[in-house]
């Protein structure tokens, strides 16, 4: 974790190959993260790489998105020449890797029909292979927050790679509705300050608490609950849907 910063400061969001990993509207965890500090009195900076230019050294959180295969290829091997990212995780920063991101900041993702074994960046102890069927859909996992309470996530999954965890990664929450990482009950990986999740939406829009507590891991202190209607009737709406499919 990051030494805790107050309001006031400057809080840098880095968002991690949109060219890549931005098919899938996952560029929307900079926005809300961006507002959700400056609502708070935080400083926000965005700062979007692209691959060629160098990840900066000073960031406090680093989004990744979803992608196709061939551009998650091109992302993975450009992040492994850069380092940054392992540097980010080094020293405490706050990672947020969703799907195809997920699958990156893993061991080994494979991709093709003769599924090519990929070499990911090894942050979190996950290996991902071709499922036997692709998981499209809406879904839920109950999450437990850093104070043990139980949080509902929810977003929509879209990947044909299923993704098992090692010794080294825990689950970020338990399966409700959808496939998740392999259909075995648990949905994403976490390992100190790396958070690997399937769900797009993108996923820290339709869930508040999974913002602040990225945001928490990446200021190095707890924040205080904000109030905003808007973002809790987007929640109720979305929390409604998912839960009529499992009627
Ligand atoms: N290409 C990966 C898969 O299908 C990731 C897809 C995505 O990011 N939605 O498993």
């Amino acid at each position: 974790m990051l030494s805790s910063r107050g309001p006031g400061s400057q809080v840098e969001v880095v968002l991690v190959y949109q060219s890549l990993l931005g098919i899938y509207g996952d560029r929307g965890n900079a926005t809300v993260l961006m507002k959700r500090l400056a609502w708070r009195g935080y400083d926000p900076l965005l700062t979007v790489v692209e691959p060629g230019d160098p990840l900066p050294d000073t960031g406090h959180v680093y989004l990744l998105g979803g992608g196709e295969d061939a551009a998650q290829i091109s992302a993975v091997r450009a992040l492994a020449a850069d380092g940054g990212l392992h540097r980010a995780a080094d020293r405490g920063a706050a990672v947020l890797a969703v799907c195809a991101g997920y699958q990156i900041v893993g061991k080994t993702f494979t991709v093709g029909d003769q599924d090519e074994v990929i070499e990911g960046l090894g942050l979190l102890d996950v290996t991902t292979t071709r499922g036997p069927v692709r998981a499209v859909g809406e879904m839920l996992s109950r999450w437990e927050d850093a104070d043990g309470e139980e949080q509902w996530i929810t977003g929509f999954e879209n990947h044909g790679g299923y993704t098992q965890l090692g010794p080294g990664a825990v689950p970020l929450a338990q399966v409700q509705i959808g496939v998740g990482n392999c259909n075995d009950g648990t949905e994403g990986a976490v390992a100190g300050t790396v958070i690997g999740t399937y769900p797009h939406g993108p996923v820290l829009a339709r869930n508040p608490a999974l913002a602040d507590h990225v945001l928490s891991v990446a200021i190095g202190r707890t924040l205080p609950p904000l109030v905003r209607p808007e973002v809790n009737e987007l929640r109720r709406e979305r929390l409604s849907a998912v839960r009529k499919l499992a009627r």
